[in-house]
């Protein structure tokens, strides 16, 4: 005879829960997502919290994970939902991150679905637009580049790909040396000739590190290439979805693209930067 998990009773023969203690749990668990959904953007909503939070989680069963999933999962919805407009209010920024504090959730806990570094990026981006360098990123495992006096870092895109344009030359017109058969001889065609040559450009990849975002340029370090390039001296920039290409001054500069996989951010993070 096995007990029911959730009030610890006798439950029969092979069972482990009562059919109206699993219902129960389950009312329970809707009544916390109710709460946090609601009253995620109300300032008042921390100071009575606990107190619902622990009633609830006697009368209806609920495990510490089933509300510590609850948590997290409307927190990142309420990110979600805020980033909704592509705008992140100063007011929300601040009630999701005295939410964070109040339970003591880490950076990776709130960043399974990317919801923290979302939320992250856009508070960076209202920063820049709003006249402020950021600073809201820490390296804790040291920097692959040294960054001038006054120089801030804002963002660092790991595992980048790096691309540059790579011109080939390719022949049109030419044979391929087959064979054709001619009455009764055997007519070879010659496979020297060419025909004329047709340039193409071609993204190859050179490169996969670290790209860093700084107020004053942009920096990448990687297994064979390391350098860095000042805003001034970047003339355009290429949004890709996945990604940004940038094409620096100068006649014989070859366009660079980097994947980062957030182009959105990334280019919006670039263009911006260049303009302080
Ligand atoms: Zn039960």
């Amino acid at each position: 005879v096995g007990n029911c998990t959730y009030c610890g009773q006798s439950a029969g023969f092979l069972r482990s829960k009562h059919k109206d203690c699993y219902a129960k749990n389950q009312d329970g668990l809707n009544q916390v997502n109710h709460l946090i959904a609601d009253g995620i953007f109300d300032k008042n909503l921390l100071s009575t919290l606990d107190e619902k939070l622990c009633n609830i989680k006697t009368d209806y069963y609920l495990s510490p994970e089933q509300v510590k999933n609850s948590l997290v999962k409307n927190w990142e919805n309420a990110v979600n939902k805020s980033l909704d407009d592509g705008l992140l209010k100063k007011e929300e920024e601040a009630l999701l991150i005295r939410f964070k504090e109040h339970f003591n959730f880490s950076q990776e806990e709130l960043n399974k679905n990317d919801c923290f570094f979302r939320l992250a990026k856009a508070a960076i981006l209202r920063d820049i637009t709003e006249g402020t360098i950021p600073e809201r990123v820490i390296v804790t495992d040291g920097l692959p580049f040294n960054l001038l006096k006054n120089e801030k870092l804002v963002w660092l895109f790991k595992g980048t790909q790096l691309y540059e344009d790579r011109t080939k030359r390719y022949y049109t017109g030419g044979s391929s040396g087959l064979s054709i058969r001619i009455a009764k001889g055997l007519y070879y065609r010659t496979s020297a000739f060419r025909g004329s040559p047709v340039t193409y450009t071609q993204k190859t990849h050179i490169d996969t590190g670290i790209l860093g975002v700084t107020n004053k340029h942009i920096y990448f370090s990687g297994a064979t290439k390391n350098f860095r390039i000042k805003f001034e001296k970047i003339v355009a920039f290429i949004p890709y979805d996945d990604g940004i290409g940038i094409q620096k001054d100068g006649a014989n500069a070859k366009p660079q693209t980097f994947v980062t996989k957030d182009g959105w951010f990334t280019y919006n993070l670039l263009s911006n930067l260049s303009q302080f």
